[in-house]
């Protein structure tokens, strides 16, 4: 009997993932017979649900809010990738070795923004300062200043708590730069409007790591016309990827920038979690088709009468 190996996605909550239909459309692609779903976990029973990762017929998993530091004293080793962000995990792999089954956290999380920025050639354009200023102080704001700091630009952070920022800030900087003096504390309060038009008036790469957005095409973590304070050439990535055009890009493109939603992000953070568990190469085209059906979906609504029909029926 042939097995169907496993993966998934550990969080809470998790019902608006389009992990599933991206991971499961790569095992169909790849011709590989594993089911991909969501693992809803209670904090109680973390410890549980990483010590079932062991099982022989596992390949591997996702970790999201609010786990993403929390399993890592769960975990037999981290990457020097998900060190640098101060030990944020996004993915599981297993290894199997002479002395049993290892679990190791990576971040993909940085490969993929950084390949995202690459593409949009957002260190290239600008004329003046190397900035990335991300608005956010949670597990994917630490992806965005260890990007920045991979590519040799000055870390910026806006947050509605800026202790937490600083901190957040700090703790990312000091992995890469074990001298305290070359560190800076480029902190801004995110309700500070004139601080922030100051802060991006040199700003190459602003990156939005909020939820804002998340399912409402009016909600944006800035005010928008902010957004005219950006240099020329300046790049905007925005992580929410519901909808794929939110309304921080809509604006950014209207005054002229170059904007990416992301959903991109999300296609190469799940690329890299696929080839590190199945140790293959990741079907891009299908998985990024099955995005763009879950989009077309979520802007019909179609993705909340099939939950509600799922609920139901469960
Ligand atoms: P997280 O750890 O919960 O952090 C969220 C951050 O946003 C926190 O600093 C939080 O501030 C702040 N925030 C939340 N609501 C806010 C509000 N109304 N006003 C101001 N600040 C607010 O989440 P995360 O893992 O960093 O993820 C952040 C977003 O990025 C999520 O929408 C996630 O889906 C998205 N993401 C996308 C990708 C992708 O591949 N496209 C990858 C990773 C993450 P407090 O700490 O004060 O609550």
């Amino acid at each position: 009997m042939q097995v169907i190996q496993r993966a998934g996605l550990i969080g809470q909550p998790l019902a608006h993932s389009w992990s599933p239909a991206m991971q499961n459309a790569a095992f169909v692609a790849a011709g590989i017979s594993a089911q991909y779903t969501l693992w809803e976990t209670e904090p109680a029973h973390l410890a549980v649900r990483i010590a079932s990762l062991r099982a022989p017929d596992v390949l591997g998993a996702n970790v999201t809010i609010p786990y993403k530091a929390a399993v890592v004293p769960l975990l037999d080793a981290i990457t020097t990738g998900a060190r640098e962000t101060g030990g944020a995990v996004n993915t599981i792999a297993r290894e199997e070795t002479a002395s049993g089954i290892r679990l190791i956290g990576h971040n993909t999380d940085v490969p993929a923004l950084q390949r995202v920025l690459r593409e949009q050639q957002a260190w290239s354009s600008g004329s003046g300062e190397k900035r990335l200023l991300v608005l956010g102080a949670g597990g994917a704001a630490r992806a965005a200043i260890s990007v920045a700091l991979r590519e040799g630009a000055d870390p910026w952070i806006a947050a509605r708590n800026p202790t937490v920022g600083q901190s957040v800030l700090a703790t990312v900087q000091q992995h890469r730069m074990p001298d305290s003096a070359q560190r800076h504390n480029n902190v801004i309060d995110l309700l500070d409007t004139e601080a922030l038009g100051v802060a991006l008036a040199k700003t190459q790469v602003l990156v939005n790591a909020t939820p804002i957005g998340t399912r409402d095409p009016t909600a944006a973590p800035i005010p928008l016309a902010l957004l005219g304070q950006l240099p020329q050439g300046a790049v905007v990535c925005d992580m929410v990827y519901n909808p794929p055009e939110t309304a921080l890009v809509r604006a950014a493109r209207a005054y002229g920038l170059r904007a990416c939603g992301g959903m991109l992000m999300l296609l190469y953070q799940g690329a890299e979690a696929f080839s590190l568990w199945t140790g293959r190469p990741a079907p891009l085209a299908a998985m990024r088709a099955a995005l763009e059906r879950q989009a077309q979906a979520a802007a019909t609504g179609d993705d909340i009468r099939k939950r509600r029909d799922s609920d139901t029926t469960d």
